[in-house]
């Protein structure tokens, strides 16, 4: 379990008495915070910042602690922000700024100096807040009482993105391959991205998962095969392809924990040694929250993992997609790729198929295919405009096929844009967004805005 440090803001001049009060009340505030965040972190207390010291100390503790995903503040007095300059400057960590009070309500009857001197968060905040924005530090700032529903709902957002950022610092991603030949979009700077979100991508050669599938028994492939015969249906009589996906399965299982990796691309130009384009087998990987992204696209693998780690504790489906055509009368955009949709997706029981790809000159590849599920979503993807990443993110409407398409074996998705399709995806493309996203019906464009803004990159919401 991820933590966040609680860490309450105040100054040495109060005495003794005034302090206690500060600590009890920071007390109270992370017990109920703990109550109602248990299932995504865990608040952590820390003792009342009383001068710059005190302050640095937290905060290189903070920075320094591995389970520690994220900081909030909240100024219970008055508390000098030039004793937290040398402590923000320190501190690495996403930062939530918590503006509340201990008491909801003034207590008009019994209220007296005293009691106005030891809750002035609206005071104290402003202080703090002046030298946040002075030095420049990307911070959340939740503004309400603390038990108010929609400050839990904005704490938890923080928590998740916070937590998720932190993953994205720890993410290796592998490439098989490289990026597909000739395509701009998909491609990036690497070195940037590890700096900005802490990516470390490396490549891999496609020999190094084939050799692994060949070291795979048919022990191993047995069991695979009862996996899938318990969850989905088989729609096909080539179990020999379908073994041949559950041997990549069970390869790039083995890869991944191998080489500690949390998303992978591959490239349907380079399969050396395989005999498929792995479909199934990338599919069941996403469902299990590996990152990927076809052809060699690095950047959307990467924030499909970390996308999935932002929405881990939340319902909803989060994976791979690819702007494929449209019904343009209707404004309906169909949304699918190859092969390699996550099952998150899926609706119905997905069903196995296997059929000509057309494209790649391999063997004909075995996949799930499925219904997709419906209701509000994002798509979101990134680019690289060679001075800075940007995330585009398109609000969308994900609703059910109007019609089947027996004729198309691959799982798919159908939505609409806003605030229409012709401005929705005219807004889109002047934004340079691509092919490839990541569509999550689990997350909202605020949450998308949150990790861009904690990660100071640039984003332009539609519709
Ligand atoms: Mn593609």
């Amino acid at each position: 379990m991820k933590s966040l440090y609680f860490i309450t803001g105040s100054q040495d001049l109060y005495g003794g008495e005034t302090l206690r009060q500060v600590a009890n009340d920071s007390k109270e505030i992370v017990r109920f915070l703990n109550e109602k965040l248990s299932a995504i972190a865990e608040i952590v207390w820390k003792p009342t910042v009383i001068d710059s010291g005190s302050c640095a100390a937290v905060m290189r503790e903070a920075s320094a602690d591995a389970d520690c995903a994220g900081v909030i503040t909240w100024m219970h007095t008055f508390s000098p922000a030039k004793m937290w300059i040398k402590g923000l400057q320190i501190l690495n960590k996403p930062l939530c700024h918590l503006h509340t009070q201990a008491n909801e309500r003034l207590p008009y009857d019994s209220i007296d100096m005293d009691f106005m001197n030891l809750n002035q968060s609206a005071h104290g905040d402003r202080e703090y807040g002046f030298i946040c924005t002075r030095l420049g530090v990307r911070r959340q700032i939740v503004a309400g009482y603390y038990r108010d529903v929609r400050v839990l709902a904005a704490l938890m957002q923080f928590a998740e993105v916070a937590k998720a950022i932190d993953f994205s610092r720890h993410l290796k991603v592998a490439m098989f391959g490289s990026n597909m030949r000739q395509v701009a979009v998909t491609d990036g700077d690497r070195v940037e991205s590890q700096i900005r979100y802490g990516w470390e991508v490396n490549y891999y050669g496609i020999g190094d998962l084939a050799a692994l599938s060949q070291s795979v028994t048919d022990a191993q492939i047995e069991e695979k095969l009862k996996e899938y015969r318990a969850a989905y249906t088989f729609r096909t009589d080539d179990i020999d392809a379908v073994k041949e996906q559950a041997r990549y399965e069970i390869a790039l299982d083995a890869f991944v924990k191998q080489h500690g990796v949390g998303a992978y691309t591959d490239n349907f130009e380079d399969l050396h040694g395989l005999r498929q384009l792995p479909g199934l087998a990338t599919q069941r990987m996403q469902g299990k929250g590996v990152g990927f992204g076809a052809e060699g696209d690095y950047k959307t693998s990467a924030l499909n993992a970390v996308l999935w780690k932002m929405a881990e504790n939340r319902e909803g489906a989060t994976g791979f997609m690819e702007d494929y055509t449209y019904d343009m009368a209707d404004g309906y955009v169909l949304g699918a790729h190859m092969l390699e949709v996550s099952p998150a997706f899926a609706a119905t029981k997905p069903a196995i198929e296997v059929h000509p790809l057309g494209i790649g000159g391999k063997a004909d590849p075995a996949r799930l295919t499925f219904g997709g599920v419906t209701g509000s979503g994002v798509a979101v993807c990134m680019i690289d405009l060679g001075t800075h990443f940007r995330l585009v993110c398109a609000n969308i409407e994900l609703i059910a096929q109007p019609k089947p398409m027996p004729r198309l074996p691959v799982a798919q998705i159908m939505w609409t844009l806003k605030p229409n399709f012709e401005e929705g995806v005219r807004q889109w493309i002047e934004a340079g967004g691509g092919h490839h996203t990541v569509v999550s019906t689990a997350l909202t464009a605020d949450d998308i805005r949150l990790f861009a803004k904690l990660t100071g990159t640039e984003i332009v919401v539609i519709g």
